[in-house]
């Protein structure tokens, strides 16, 4: 019987996670079905009971209800997985696994974006120079599987700084993060400081916004990552344009973290290599 997968969210009608989820489970061979839901702002909480009653295996959940995912989850019993720490940090998951009475939160942005560094660019997180602009559901859900794979000093620039020491606060209660140093900055008040990996956790990107960052910002052979994909924002130009020596939207974040939920519900992991050029190809 083939089992029923959604993704879940307002607005939906652009999301590209129906078409990778397809691609994921024709190269697996997986009999799924995957849609996408428009969920109504008020709404969530019986879409779930919906998708439950109806005999949904699964659902991704996207904005802005993954915060309103996280409590469901933890109302119902999360289930223990290295995944969930994740979401746990950022009290926000993007992935609910619906099993017996139980519903299983997990946030799978983090890991999908350490994989496009580390798996698909190939360049080793690991004791590098990072900044991470923003402080919002998409930075705190990175920020501890980035800490965990690069494990040295971090920098967090938001326009709103106490957003920014509220994310700190919390992750260095985490026994882990405890010595780790990670400052924050206020927009505007950078010094000479360089990176090696700078990565735009903004939605400043939808608007055409530009970001108050200074020229010499990027270190050589740095990295710059614009987690928002469809078009290249006014931060990936500002990045070739003051010597970063790679600039990548969040395409393959998108891909690599959907990934992780195929393999949380399906326990088989996709090759994602394809489904990222294909979709490259199709834009
Ligand atoms: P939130 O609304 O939770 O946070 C928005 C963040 O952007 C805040 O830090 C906010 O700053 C900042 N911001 C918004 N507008 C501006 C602006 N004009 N100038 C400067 N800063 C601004 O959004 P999310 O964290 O959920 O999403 C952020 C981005 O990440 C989106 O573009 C989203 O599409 C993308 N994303 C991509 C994923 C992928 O798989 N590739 C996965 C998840 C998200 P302040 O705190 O001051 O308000």
């Amino acid at each position: 019987m083939t089992d029923k997968y959604a993704v879940i969210g307002n607005p939906i009608a652009h999301s590209k996670s129906p078409q990778i989820h397809k691609l994921f489970a024709q190269q697996t061979g997986q009999d799924i079905s995957y849609e996408a839901i428009l969920v109504p702002l008020d709404g969530f909480a019986v879409t779930i009971e919906r998708l439950r009653n109806e005999g949904y295996k699964g659902c991704n959940v996207t904005v802005p209800f993954k915060f309103e995912a996280f409590k469901i989850a933890s109302n119902y019993g999360l289930e223990v997985m290295d995944a969930v720490e994740s979401g746990h940090e950022a009290d926000a998951v993007n992935t609910l696994l619906l099993k017996d009475n139980k519903i299983g939160g997990y946030n799978t942005d983090g890991t999908g974006l350490v994989n496009d560094i580390e798996k698909n660019f190939k360049i080793p997180l690991k004791g590098k120079r990072i900044l991470l602009i923003g402080a919002g559901g998409a930075a705190a859900g990175v920020l501890h599987p980035l800490l965990e794979a690069s494990q040295s000093p971090l920098v967090i620039y938001n326009r709103t700084l106490e957003k920014a020491e509220g994310l700190i606060k919390k992750v260095t209660q985490h026994e882990k993060f405890r010595l780790v140093s990670i400052k924050p900055v206020e927009f505007g008040k950078f010094g000479s400081e360089q990176f090696d990996i700078v990565i735009n956790a903004t939605s400043a990107g939808l608007t055409d916004s530009e970001l108050p960052l200074p020229p010499t910002i990027f270190a050589p052979d740095s990295l710059a990552y614009d987690m928002m994909y469809g078009r290249e924002t006014p931060f990936m130009k500002f990045a070739r344009e003051h010597g970063a020596a790679i600039v990548t939207d969040g395409l393959g974040m998108l891909v690599e973290q959907a990934a992780e939920s195929f393999y949380i519900w399906r326990g088989v992991r996709p090759d994602t290599k394809p489904v990222i050029s294909a979709l490259r190809a199709a834009k």
